[in-house]
């Protein structure tokens, strides 16, 4: 099972469709994390495991949730441009998209394409860094910088951000300008849950994971979280969740394949909370 191609025509409302972005142009640091949707797929559908969450829901026996491969990206338009498109073609099939990086600048154009159907988007944001900086190295595209762009440009209702461990003081003025509500490491408690009122986009940058948990990502911040806690955070979401993504996952640096498995863990947990939590009803527009 590889998920074939990229037909979106026998999609149907209410379907959760998981598509790959195999983006790293707008890392600063190393690049590799365009190479991961392929490693986490072949973790995903490895005969070592099966595709099921642990509440049960057999993600793979499931016929609302639907594959469709990578987006091939050429050079026709900006990656930006390409991205908020092909997620919004998707949308307009009425969907629930969960996308796999690539590296953190594809949230951008995702979120794009999310709030111009969703009112009130809730975002959280799981990650070692608040990624909030108002350009990295000159490029306002960075991955350091997307909550920056979703925020001046007033895309959510609100942003939470989880895991945070690397806050500087332009980040945190940035923060404050913007109203966003962090969770950091020195405060964060294990049990703590967010109560959210409507639709949830969830962002998990794989380095929120504690580098003996996850290796396999640019920059290792220790002092993360455990696989264990994220994988109960998510359990215990109590919103629906309409789009997700999973970025930063780097290949070159998980040679164990630790990484890949994790990232297959939290998309099976996520599937499985789209699958449950689906409701036609939404406030799609
Ligand atoms: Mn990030
Ligand atoms: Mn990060």
């Amino acid at each position: 099972m590889n998920g074939g191609g990229r037909s979106f025509d026998d999609l149907k409302p209410g379907m959760v469709t998981l598509i790959g972005v195999p983006s790293d142009e707008n890392s600063s640091f190393m690049q590799g994390a365009a190479h991961a949707p392929a490693r986490i797929r072949a973790a995903l559908y490895s005969g070592a495991s099966n595709l099921c969450a642990e509440s049960g829901v057999d993600v793979g026996a499931e016929p609302r949730w639907r594959d469709v491969g990578d987006l091939e990206l050429d050079h026709s338009a900006t990656t930006v441009e390409q991205i908020e498109c092909a997620i919004g073609t998707l949308l307009e099939r009425g969907v629930r998209v969960l996308a796999l990086g690539g590296d953190h600048a594809i949230t951008y154009p995702i979120v794009r394409a999310f709030a111009a159907r969703y009112h009130a988007l809730n975002l959280l944001h799981l990650d070692a860094h608040p990624d909030l900086y108002d350009d990295y190295e000159g490029n306002p595209h960075s991955h350091a910088s997307p909550f920056a762009r979703i925020m001046e440009e007033d895309l959510v209702r609100r942003l939470v951000q989880v895991g945070i461990r690397t806050m500087n003081p332009h980040q945190r003025a940035q923060a404050e300008r913007f109203r966003v509500e962090v969770i950091d490491m020195l405060r964060w408690q294990p049990g703590m849950r967010w109560q959210f009122d409507g639709p949830v986009y969830l962002s998990l940058d794989m380095d929120v994971l504690d580098p003996a948990f996850a290796p396999g990502v640019s920059h290792h911040e220790p002092g993360g979280l455990s696989t264990r806690e994220i994988v109960r955070l998510i359990q215990d979401l109590d919103a629906p969740i309409v789009g997700a993504d999973i970025v930063e996952f780097n290949p070159e640096r998980d040679p164990l394949g630790i990484t890949a498995s994790a990232a297959a863990k939290v998309l099976k947990e996520i599937s499985a909370s789209m699958l449950v939590m689906s409701d036609p009803t939404l406030q799609a527009r």
